[in-house]
């Protein structure tokens, strides 16, 4: 599929690339990486993602030419989606009527493109826009390195998530040899934070739940308002929830305007999260995965720890 997806890009000039809305850092490290590769490969392209690069990623090579939009308008040969498992979750429109190519990693990835290139046994879409790189002839450079080091190092987990493995850092490897630098990569990532997500994270640890090896945290609307805290601050809160000794899997519930919950689910590794989310309509990775339940809190929560519980894993 790696060789078809290559050829659908030789055979075309001028390429978007987007991937899903509220992106995370494989989102966007993939796309900036690709967008560089294609124009490596002396093509046109332009990165959209519907809601702009969040903070933490700013630092990231080229970020500042991401275009944040709710449509695509330009005239485009493809539509190159990474890291996302719908038309819907990029949030875009305008990419129904285009040849659409997808690159994605998701156990849960669906073939909705003309091309579909889903490869679950990836840690991280960024290995997949690396080995098109090669398979490409396009020599990595220090910013496309830069760019892929970060997907793979935030969609690990920090080299911390199920599915890490001999691979990955031969990949991270290959990445720092590139030019990557991890110390000022981790630093961005973890020593970024704005003080608004440290209130948040304090809010969402004083609604901490347990009850056997499951843990969730929760923040409401008004919460996030007296904290002053973006949607993107939510993001990494549930490892804290599952950092606790003996949790096996953690749920982070964030309370969305007039549409009921956004929620995160996170697992050590014997539970599969991506199961429990199709269940509401959502999916993921084993030990990452996320979806949308109606509210009240109580309800929403009810709901999916009931899921949860009749798992052997979490008894
Ligand atoms: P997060 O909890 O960080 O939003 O998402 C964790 C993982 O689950 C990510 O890989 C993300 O792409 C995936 N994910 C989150 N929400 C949804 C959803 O509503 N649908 C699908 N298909 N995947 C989701």
């Amino acid at each position: 599929m790696l060789k078809e997806v290559l050829k659908h890009i030789q055979q075309r000039g001028k390429f978007l690339l987007t991937s899903h809305a509220r992106p995370d850092g494989d989102a966007v490290g993939s796309a900036l990486a690709c967008c560089q590769v294609l124009r490596a490969m002396g093509k046109e392209a332009e990165v959209v993602l519907r809601d702009g690069v969040p903070r933490i990623y700013k630092p990231l090579p080229y970020a500042d030419t991401v275009v944040a939009a709710e449509r695509v308008n330009g005239k485009y040969e493809a539509a190159i989606i990474l890291e996302c498992d719908s038309i819907q979750r990029t949030r875009l429109q305008g990419l129904e009527d285009r040849f659409l190519i997808s690159i994605d990693h998701h156990l849960s990835g669906r073939p909705f493109a003309d091309v579909n290139w889903i490869d679950p046994k990836a840690v991280a879409t960024a290995e997949m826009v690396y080995r098109l790189a090669r398979e490409a002839g396009v020599e990595i450079s220090p910013d496309m390195a830069t760019c892929l080091y970060t997907a793979v190092l935030t969609d690990t987990g920090s080299f911390m998530f199920e599915g890490t493995n001999e691979h990955t850092f031969a990949l991270a490897r290959e990445l720092v040899l590139a030019g990557a630098d991890p110390v000022r990569c981790a630093r961005h990532i973890y020593f970024g934070h704005s003080t608004a997500k440290m209130r948040l994270l304090g809010a969402a640890l004083s609604n901490l739940h347990r009850e056997g090896s499951l843990a969730w945290i929760w923040v409401t609307c008004e919460q996030m308002e007296r904290a002053g805290a973006r949607e993107e601050d939510c993001e990494g809160l549930v490892n804290y929830a599952l950092s606790i000794q003996d949790v096996e899997v953690a749920v982070f519930f964030r309370e969305v305007p007039n549409a009921g919950f956004r929620v995160s689910l996170r697992s050590k590794g014997q539970l599969n999260v991506a199961e429990v989310a199709a269940r509401f309509g959502g999916g993921g990775h084993q030990c990452a995965s996320g979806c949308s339940v109606q509210g009240p809190l109580a309800v929403a929560v009810a709901r999916v720890i009931e899921q949860l519980r009749s798992h052997p894993s979490v008894q």
